[in-house]
């Protein structure tokens, strides 16, 4: 089969290459991968900003159709439409994972990262990472599922988001876009904050349901100001993983208020934590997910709560994933599928 495979560390170093097809373990399946979606963390391996173990196949937001069936796999056959969680092992007995944060795994392989992931034709992963698409959920739409866990897990489990709060996204790419529609699935009211250059984001987020679009640089703040009587917003999602970004939540957040960290930055930022402090903010870093939010995330999905059809951007063939790279780089369109290649 053909995958896009991180060939050695360093900057680069990505290449469609001919690889064997995977065997599934007793306690894995094996799914025929129908479309996935790049993702930011995929440019961040690209660019060795972020961990990786090469040689191993990128690719860890996917859907597909299970073709093979361990024979420890209760819960699966062969035929059902799926995604996946990105985790592939975790250790089970830490105390991460015996609370359920096995994002926090002490001994987490995931795919794509450190073991292979769906950038190619087929991908095992074991049951209990598994999720069955909802039926009104096309594989294309159901590739993004694993950012919208991320959304779900920031908005609904790291942000205490009430109806009525007046919640500030700041970052209008793919994560922004879905912890929009989350934190309006809650009832609160949203302003949605863009760079120079996201117009069409701000626009798609606007028909997602956003009350409040505006540009940081060209805008004003006033009708945030008005909504919450000067003080500023009752909750902020960070998702655009820049130090404008952050400063700008921070800027814009009431005293007591709730900063939350969703996008990565990919390097060190300085930041002014004397206003944090000052503020009383309550910051809560979110990074990845549980099992149970995925649970939450399908329903949220099958319900149309959270729409991930409106983000497609566009699909390449798996052999132009440079071309595809270099246009979400670009910070052009919002996701960017690749489809397996024979
Ligand atoms: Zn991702
Ligand atoms: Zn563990």
């Amino acid at each position: 089969m053909k995958a896009l495979v991180k060939t050695a560390s360093g900057i680069g170093n990505l290449e469609v290459l001919e690889v064997p097809e995977p065997v599934p373990l007793p306690d894995q399946l094996k799914i025929e991968v129908k479309a996935g979606a790049i993702c930011g963390t995929d440019l961040h391996i690209h660019d060795d900003e972020y961990v990786n173990c090469p040689p191993v196949i990128l690719g860890h937001e996917m859907a597909g159709v299970v073709v093979e069936v361990g024979d420890a796999v209760s819960r699966f056959s062969v035929g059902d439409r799926v995604t996946s969680e990105t985790f592939k092992l975790t250790c089970g007995h830490c105390r991460f994972c015996q609370t359920g944060l096995i994002g926090l795994c002490v001994d987490r392989d995931s795919m794509g990262v450190h073991v292979d992931g769906a950038f190619a034709n087929y991908v095992c992963q074991r049951e209990e990472s598994l999720h069955k698409l909802p039926d009104n959920i096309d594989f294309e739409a159901g590739s993004m599922s694993e950012p919208s866990a991320v959304a779900v897990r920031a908005v609904y489990e790291r942000a205490n988001v009430s109806p009525g709060d007046v919640v500030l996204v700041s970052g209008p790419g793919p994560v922004g876009l879905l912890c929009l529609q989350a934190a309006k699935s809650i009832g609160a009211t949203v302003v949605l904050v863009g760079a120079a250059g996201d117009e069409n984001r701000l626009a798609l987020g606007k028909e997602l349901g956003a009350d409040v679009v505006l540009q940081a640089a060209t805008d004003s703040f006033d009708e945030l100001l008005d909504m919450t009587d000067g003080l500023g917003a009752d909750v902020a999602f960070e998702c655009g993983g820049s130090k404008a970004s952050l400063d700008q939540c921070i800027a814009q957040s009431r005293k007591g208020a709730q900063l939350v960290l969703v996008g990565l930055f990919g390097h060190e930022i300085a930041v002014s934590l004397d206003t944090t402090i000052i503020k009383e903010l309550t910051v809560l870093p979110s990074f990845t997910y549980r099992h149970r939010t995925w649970e939450r995330t399908m329903r949220l999905l099958g319900d149309g709560k959270i729409k991930t059809s409106p983000l497609v951007s566009g699909r390449f063939p798996l052999t132009d994933w440079a071309e595809a790279f270099e246009i979400v780089r670009g910070r052009q369109g919002h996701k960017y599928l690749l489809l397996p290649v024979d």
